[in-house]
């Protein structure tokens, strides 16, 4: 690597910051996790460039810049319980796991499953659990959790997933067709469920019962 890690670390936080996340913890969050160690060593390089890399199994790990957005959209407080289902490489876990009590990530593959537990215990992670499991029902023995996050595309907002939050609890969850989505974020209060629109993104599927 020509460029040191923490300086190339360094360029992105920038580059996040001046394309408009604004809220401080998340660049901290975002500048405390080494995500070199969440990409094929052969893709370390790149682990820093704004773009989503493969993972192995068709799947990718997301770009930082959508990391960004996500988690900045979910308004993690240290208080609260995180659900993330797609934990892909862990990278959006640890990211999350940063800012929030405890979050659970589920992932249906078990082989990129087994290498994100290993790696977040690798690195110390010790308020975040990996399981094996389809999410699109979400985590009902958990549940309710402030913040769930989707981490792959969905075709409507599945129903079992806002029934999981708190009132007040944020659900952020790409939404739209196979090859283009629009990042939506819910909100629970009460009984009510207010939504809105963040700008475009692309996922892999969701595959399951609420998926594609
Ligand atoms: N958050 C990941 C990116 C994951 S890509 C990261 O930071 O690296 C999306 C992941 O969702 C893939 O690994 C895919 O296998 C998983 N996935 C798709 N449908 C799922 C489902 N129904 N339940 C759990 N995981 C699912």
């Amino acid at each position: 690597m020509s460029v040191a890690v923490p300086v190339r670390r360094k360029v992105l936080i920038d580059y996040l910051r001046e394309s408009g996340i604004a809220d401080e913890r998340v660049l901290a969050a975002m500048a405390a996790v080494p995500r070199e160690h969440f990409v094929p060593a052969a893709l370390r390089h790149q682990a820093y460039e704004d773009y989503p890399l493969e993972i192995g199994e068709g799947q990718t790990i997301s770009q930082p810049s959508v990391v960004a957005r996500i988690t900045e959209l979910a308004e993690v407080t240290p208080r609260d319980r995180v659900l993330e289902i797609g934990a892909g490489s862990g990278y959006q876990a640890a990211v999350l796991a940063q800012l929030a009590r405890f979050v659970f990530t589920v992932e249906r593959l078990p082989r990129l499953a087994e290498a994100a537990r290993g790696r977040l215990a690798e690195l110390g992670y010790r308020n975040v659990s990996v399981q094996v499991m389809d999410g699109t029902l979400g985590w009902r023995a958990q549940a309710p959790f402030e913040v769930i996050v989707v981490s792959a595309a969905a075709p409507a907002i599945p129903k079992a997933l806002v029934e999981q939050l708190t009132d007040g609890g944020r659900l952020v969850i790409p939404i739209g067709e196979l090859r283009r989505q629009e990042l939506v974020r819910v909100i629970r209060r009460g009984d009510r469920f207010e939504d809105s629109r963040h700008g475009p993104a692309t996922f892999v599927p969701l595959v399951g019962r609420d998926g594609f």
